[in-house]
């Protein structure tokens, strides 16, 4: 049983699949990981349904149904507090909002609509006055969700080249830089929940990211990294904000804390020259 869609459908005395917590107990982080947990559930069922055919009507049905069951279960969960998402209208009532969840409920809808890939996430934030307080990141098709109340820094790393993660559709010329002068190697990779999360798991080491982005592409994925001990900032070094007028957060680099020195050092000379 999967969190109702509708708000009515949810009660406290209703059994809970994963927790056994009442809605009243159940913590913001813990909240935030089952929610994704489940928009992931029903974004595989989705894929099953309709299968990958039709592109644009899977992708349409992705965005659309995660949404949905988010939108709903937030409202049941936490009626009071402000929500922003990549898939509804921006309610600027969130700026004078205390507590404001920040959602992707898909990230990496091109990935979803293609047979075989992985490479895409849910993102879950809570941001509470002027900083992100938890995050969960559901990677449904690897049955796995980061959550920022459980996550553990990553193994220590392999010896060889830094793995940088980028972008798999529009990898700036600043990646490749940064690699070659870190001397590492690039691998792309769609969603921004995917790459964040292969940083956090300990299978690359550097999210390297200039190409244009929203606070939704990162805030679960920040807040979770940094919960994982990793350095998280601007490609300037200077701290990411989220719950701003404009929602366009445009860079980002989350990596192993000892790389950001080096990388943030070659970014200021790329940039400057
Ligand atoms: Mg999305």
């Amino acid at each position: 049983m999967g969190i109702d869609s509708t708000a009515a459908g949810q009660t406290a005395s209703e059994p809970a699949d994963d927790v056994t917590l009442t809605d009243a107990t159940l913590g913001d982080a813990a909240l935030a990981a089952r929610l994704a947990t489940e928009a992931g559930t029903r974004l595989l069922e989705i894929r099953a349904e309709l299968g990958f055919e039709d592109g644009p009507a899977l992708r349409a049905a992705g965005d659309a149904g995660s949404q949905k069951l988010l939108a709903a279960a937030l409202g049941h969960h936490r009626p009071a507090d402000a929500v922003l998402s990549e898939e509804a209208v921006d309610d600027r009532a969130r700026l004078a909002a205390d507590r404001v969840w920040i959602i992707d409920p898909l990230d990496g809808t091109r990935e979803f609509a293609e047979d075989g890939r992985s490479d895409w996430a849910v993102h879950v934030a809570l941001w509470e006055g002027g900083a992100l307080t938890v995050g969960a990141v559901a990677l449904p098709a690897l049955g796995a969700t980061l959550s920022t109340a459980t996550i553990t820094p990553p193994a220590q790393a392999e010896s060889g080249p830094p793995r940088l993660v980028a972008s798999r559709t529009r990898a700036p010329r600043l990646v490749t830089d940064v690699a070659e002068r870190i001397g590492g190697v690039v691998i792309p990779m769609g969603s921004a929940g995917a790459k964040a999360a292969a940083v956090i798991r300990g299978e690359a080491d550097v999210y390297l990211h200039a190409g244009g982005q929203y606070e939704w592409d990162s805030a679960a994925p920040v807040a979770v990294a940094l919960a994982a001990g990793l350095h998280a900032s601007r490609i300037d070094g200077t701290p990411l904000r989220y719950n701003q007028v404009d929602p366009l957060l445009p860079d980002l680099l989350i990596c192993r804390p000892e790389l950001a020195e080096p990388i943030l050092a070659a970014i200021e000379e790329f940039s400057a020259g």
